[in-house]
Formats: C-alpha cells, structure tokens, sequence
C-alpha cells in the first residue's frame, strides 16, 4: 500500500524528538499539529497503510527489534506504559512536553509520576506510594518553615543550589512541608493543605512541591485525621462538623440491622457508603476530602440523602428490621423506637431505647438492665444451692 511519512526537520533536531516511534494498531491515520510550545512550531502529518510501523529516526543506538515493556520498576515506582496518545501531559522528570503521538510515556499506578520512557533510567525520586504505607500521618504544623541556612542553601529534594533571589535559581517553598525546593521540585501546584484545614477551618488551595502534591493526592481520601484529639474546639466552631457527627454516629447505630438483614445485603445498602467505608467503622476519623466535602457543603447533602434512605428500609420498607424496633419500657406508650430517632435515649449497657422524656439523665434505671441482673443473681443463688448439699 502507499506509505507516507513526511517530518518536519525541525523536529528531530529538537530535544522533544524521539529516538523512535511504534505504532502498533493496524491502521490509522493522524495528523497531529505540534503546539507552539516549541519555536518552530511544526507540523507532524502521517498517513499510514498496513499493519504495524515501526519508523526510526536514524537516531544513535536505535533498536528496531527493542520493545518498551508494559511494566517497568524503578525505586518501587509500577510504571505502565501509557496507550494514550493524545493527551499532553509534562513529564515529571524533565519537566517538557510528553507528546502523546510520538513519544513513549509511563506513569507510576502508586503514585501517578509520569515520565518519558527516555527519563525513566534517570528518575532518582522514590515513589510516594511507600512513604504513604509508611508514615501515614500528616504534618500538622502550618507551613513549618526553619529557612534557607537550614537547608544549605539547596533545595530540600535534590539538593540543587538554590536561592530567594533567585541565582543560580529560584526557591520555592512548599506550604505543606515548610521547606525550599527548586523549579525543577517545585512548580507551584497547588494543594489544600491539611495542617491548615484543621487548625484553621481554611480550605486555600496553597502552593506545594511536585512530591507534597503527590504525596497530598494519595492521602486525601484516607481517615487518618481524628478531629476530636486533634482539634476538638472545631466542633464549637463549624456547625456542620456537629450535624455529620450526629449522621455518622445514627449511620453506625443503623449498621446492626443492614448486616442481619437478608434483603438489605441484597440491595447492598450499606454499598451507598462504599466511597468512605471509615463511615461504616467508627464515627470520629476523618479523612481530608471529607473536610473539603464538609466545607463544601456537599458532605451533609449527601449523607443526609442516605439517611433518609437507610431510615425508610428500617422503619417502612423491611418487616424483619420493622421487628427489631423497641418499646419504651418506661411509660409502656407510644410508637415503636429506633436507636437512632431525634427524640430517644439509649442505655449503654444494654442498647434498649427509650423516650428521651423518659429516660432523662443516667440516674434513671433501665428497667430491662434490672431485669437481666435479677436474673443473674437468681442463677447465681440457683447454682449456689446446687453446689450445697
Ligand atoms: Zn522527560
Ligand atoms: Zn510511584
Ligand atoms: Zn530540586
Ligand atoms: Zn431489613
Ligand atoms: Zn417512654
Ligand atoms: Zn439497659
């Protein structure tokens, strides 16, 4: 069939042009206009017939038979070889243009660092992915900043001299750690930072290094924040914190009846928190994309939608967790109670529910604990005469 391939010349003399280009699909055709972020601006046009092309550019050391593999490991980096080719994305390693079409790409499944096949012998940082598993604690101090002197003058990753005025290059702090870093770590991404949100309920997305963002965007949706040690005046202050308290801690008294009951596990109810399955485990950790959520307004929207829900299956919909409501033994009145209604009281000891007119402070006897501790001492004086002769 006919093939063409024409290149702009320009091209291969820029430091973006690859070594080699695959094609791998049967048959396609692509124009690709390269933006101006190169000066010259040319335009790539191909037009391929037949089944896989390979095309080198008469680069040094060029293998025609060599395949870039799908998985490569470096410094506990999973790279995957990217199938995408028109995405533009910046490679975090050289920090140019990765063209998609003709140019071999990877990113990091642990992390998302993303680099050229080229620059992948040449990456030096880690992958955030471990330091995640290991310290999976955030820094709580806003913006702990020493200075320059502490750091030598060299940026905080990799070691390259820096300065604030910016000879031999610029620094750049990262509100997140405090420290300096180059242009090359740092490139003013920006990030809510977690030290911020929970002392001061402030949610301004501040500029962090290459490595914090990363390591920022792994951690964002796990509980690791405990509000109430942490900072427990925020409860006085952020009235929406108190109303998903109180949702999380009704969630958590619904629980018992979704995993007894045969037709909620069918429906997977307990599935409508599958994004925040901490919600299903305790009510006090927090996770910083729920703050975000919460600050936004969008948390208590959602969370009382599933509410409502769960609260229809238990009280209307389901006979079986219908029957596992409760009576006030109090005043023996009234309609059937759940643990979680607005207006009832729970005993901690034995979990029975009761009016909260009724059971109004912790001096008022449970009647079903007396019960079960008459019973105790009746068995008790049972096996007591028995053991007599
Ligand atoms: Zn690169
Ligand atoms: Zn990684
Ligand atoms: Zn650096
Ligand atoms: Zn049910
Ligand atoms: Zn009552
Ligand atoms: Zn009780």
């Amino acid at each position: 069939g006919p093939l063409q391939h024409e290149v702009s010349p320009q091209l291969t003399s820029t430091c973006l042009a690859p070594s080699w280009w695959t094609w791998s699909r049967g048959r396609w055709t692509a124009c690709a206009r390269v933006p101006s972020g190169t000066s010259s601006a040319p335009t790539t046009s191909f037009s391929v017939g037949g089944h896989a092309l390979r095309r080198g550019l008469g680069g040094p050391g060029w293998d025609p038979d060599e395949e870039e593999p799908n998985i490569r490991v470096v410094l506990e980096h999973r790279f995957y070889k990217e199938k995408s080719k028109s995405v533009k994305q910046t490679c975090d390693k050289c920090s140019t243009i990765i063209w998609g079409l003709i140019q071999t790409w990877y990113t990091c499944t642990g992390c998302y660092y993303r680099c050229h096949s080229k620059c992948l012998p040449l990456v030096t940082k880690p992958c955030v992915r471990s330091k995640v598993s290991h310290q999976a604690e955030y820094q709580l101090s806003i913006c702990p900043e020493s200075g320059l002197d502490s750091q030598d003058y060299r940026c905080a990753e990799c070691r390259a001299p820096i300065a604030l005025r910016g000879v031999p290059s610029e620094a750049r702090q990262c509100d997140y750690t405090g420290l300096y870093y180059c242009s090359s770590c740092h490139w003013n991404d920006l990030a809510v930072v977690p030290a911020r949100a929970i002392h001061n309920w402030d949610f301004e997305p501040r500029k962090v290094s290459r490595c914090s963002m990363r390591y920022l965007a792994l951690m964002v949706s796990r509980p690791v924040l405990k509000l109430r040690e942490i900072n427990p005046l925020l409860f006085n202050y952020v009235e929406e914190l108190v109303e998903i308290r109180k949702l999380r801690q009704d969630i958590l008294l619904m629980k018992p009846y979704f995993i007894t009951c045969k037709e909620a596990m069918e429906a997977r109810l307990l599935l409508q928190l599958q994004d925040r399955q901490h919600f299903v485990e305790n009510d006090e950790m927090y996770s910083l994309q729920d703050l975000i959520d919460i600050e936004a307004g969008r948390l208590s929207c959602s969370l009382t939608e599933i509410h409502t829900l769960f609260a229809k299956h238990i009280k209307l919909d389901c006979e079986r967790c219908q029957a596992k409501g409760f009576v006030c033994e109090l005043c023996k009145e009234g309609d059937v109670l759940f643990p979680f209604d607005s207006h009832t009281s729970v005993c901690t000891d034995c979990s029975a529910v009761f009016h909260r007119d009724c059971y109004y402070d912790n001096s008022t006897t449970c009647p079903k604990c007396a019960r079960l501790s008459l019973r105790k001492q009746s068995l008790f004086q049972d096996s007591v005469a028995e053991a007599e002769p």
